[in-house]
């Protein structure tokens, strides 16, 4: 595995591969890895023949009072979990070269970004897609691997490629979790031990919203609170959203029809964590 820290060196890089006619996979990552990343990896290497990976903490997408500074960081750990997990190149580019003084332009993909989590977080998208959409210039993928576990952002992205023009598959992979069904984050080291317990809430409300769903229940209104009366029912939980909307323009629904994305953001103390599932009705 090489690790490449320069942008021209990692365009010429793609560009080599290109030339060598390989099929580049990339899975972009803000580092910290677990097996979610992982997953994301492993599909790579199946879907290409270059598997780049990126881990950059990207300043823009965090808001003021966010947790950007002490986002956890272990570039010696993750460069291990990608080599063993068959990435090829790891990329690493610094905040100052991704954001040398004088930059100005971003990516604002509308009405998809001001909604769930980017009510809560004003700018947050508009990060995500202007530093996505860099690392789609630096590494050239063919197919780029996001995770479910951030539906938002995968529906975000996949809108934004749609509508540029960029010359990429999105492929979206299912959400790993924990064993006791909390689904894995770097954010979840911030979890207290007890807090760590009660944040097992958030998949078990999803998972009875689901049983709901399966008994027929259509009613967005009965789903939502109950799934808000299980959550405020342990202490220290505060809901920022509990949503369903539609799983491609995330409009609230009342009914539930079609592809239906049910999506949940509480916070535990000092982490904000997010779950969502996706279902067919
Ligand atoms: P992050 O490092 O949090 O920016 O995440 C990088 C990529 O990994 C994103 O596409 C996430 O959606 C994905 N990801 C994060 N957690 C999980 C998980 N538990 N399961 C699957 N994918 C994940």
């Amino acid at each position: 595995m090489q690790v490449i820290d320069g942008i021209p060196q990692m365009q010429r890089a793609s560009d080599e591969a290109r030339c060598a006619g390989l099929k580049i996979g990339f899975v972009p990552t803000m580092g910290c890895l677990h097996p979610g990343h992982l997953s994301l990896i492993r599909r790579a290497r199946e879907l290409s023949q270059l598997v780049v990976v990126s881990i950059f903490v990207n300043p823009t997408q965090f808001g003021p009072q966010e947790d950007y500074q002490r986002y956890p960081r272990d570039l010696a750990r993750d460069s291990q979990l990608v080599r063993e997990t068959g990435g090829d190149i790891l990329f690493v580019p610094s905040a100052e070269q991704m954001y040398p003084p004088g930059h100005s332009t971003f990516v604002e993909v509308e009405g998809l970004s001001q909604v769930l989590c980017g009510a809560s977080r004003p700018g947050h998208f508009r990060g995500v897609a202007t530093v996505v959409t860099k690392l789609f210039n630096i590494v050239k993928p063919h197919v780029a691997i996001f995770g479910q576990k951030d539906a938002q952002q995968a529906i975000v992205i996949r809108r934004m490629a749609a509508d540029l023009n960029q010359d990429v598959d999105i492929v979206v992979a299912p959400t790993v979790r924990e064993p006791d069904g909390l689904a894995m984050s770097s954010r979840n080291q911030y979890l207290s031990p007890q807090e760590r317990q009660q944040a097992t809430v958030l998949s078990r409300a999803l998972g009875w919203a689901r049983s709901r769903i399966e008994s027929g229940e259509r009613r967005a209104g009965v789903l939502v609170e109950g799934m808000r009366q299980m959550i405020a029912a342990i202490p220290g939980a505060q809901i920022d959203y509990v949503a369903i909307v539609d799983g491609q323009g995330l409009q609230p629904l009342e009914q539930l029809a079609g592809e239906v994305l049910i999506a949940l953001a509480v916070r535990f103390g000092q982490a904000r964590l997010i779950d969502n599932l996706m279902v067919r009705v």
